[in-house]
């Protein structure tokens, strides 16, 4: 891989593995433009909640594209909120081991990919742009991984918690709607 500028972080690399899919057999030859549209910042991206909105920039031509993430599930927000300590708890690759070990993996499940461009597929150059970018911003900051996933608010209300809350309250606030977290596509 000659672009270890994106994902150096574990937190980062789920990023890049949306673009860069494990199972994948055979390398998108779409990639390597993807990755310089990111590194040359041609992507703008605004985070509102779970959805990433990106205006995407080549050539003379500009895209826009929307994200949505899955919200964490409640048992993965506890599972990981165990692992964490104080207000602001360093996010570290060694975390994000542990966590993963204890069965509570911190990898994005998307719910909606969607770009204006006339590619007519989830896999466009820019939609594969922006999880670079995302990969990116994650590396920068691995608070935005879990942050896009829903983990710092509470479902029934969006309002901001603290990680110091205990996991009991957490699901004690949250009323459990199966509609949440097993919807399709919008
Ligand atoms: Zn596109």
């Amino acid at each position: 891989m000659p672009d270890n500028d994106f994902g150096y972080t574990r937190w980062g690399k789920d990023w890049v593995r949306l673009a860069e899919p494990l199972g994948q057999t055979r390398p998108d030859p779409q990639l390597p433009r993807a990755r310089r549209i990111a590194r040359d910042g041609g992507v703008q991206i605004t985070i509102d909640g779970r959805l990433v909105r990106a205006a995407i920039n080549r050539g003379r031509t500009t895209a826009v594209a929307t994200i949505e993430v899955a919200p964490m599930s409640l048992e993965r927000k506890a599972g990981i909120a165990r692992r964490l300590s104080g207000a602001r708890p360093v996010l570290t690759d060694e975390l994000y081991r542990a966590i993963t070990d204890a069965g509570h993996s911190p990898a994005p499940a998307l719910t909606g990919v969607d770009c204006s461009c006339t590619a007519g597929t989830s896999r466009c150059v820019h939609v594969l742009a922006v999880y670079y970018e995302m990969a990116q911003r994650v590396d920068d900051d691995p608070r935005i991984a879990l942050d896009i996933q829903g983990f710092f608010r509470t479902a029934s209300d969006g309002a901001d918690i603290s990680t110091a809350v205990t996991p009991q309250r957490w699901i004690a606030l949250n009323t459990l709607d199966p509609a949440d977290y097993f919807s399709a596509s919008k």
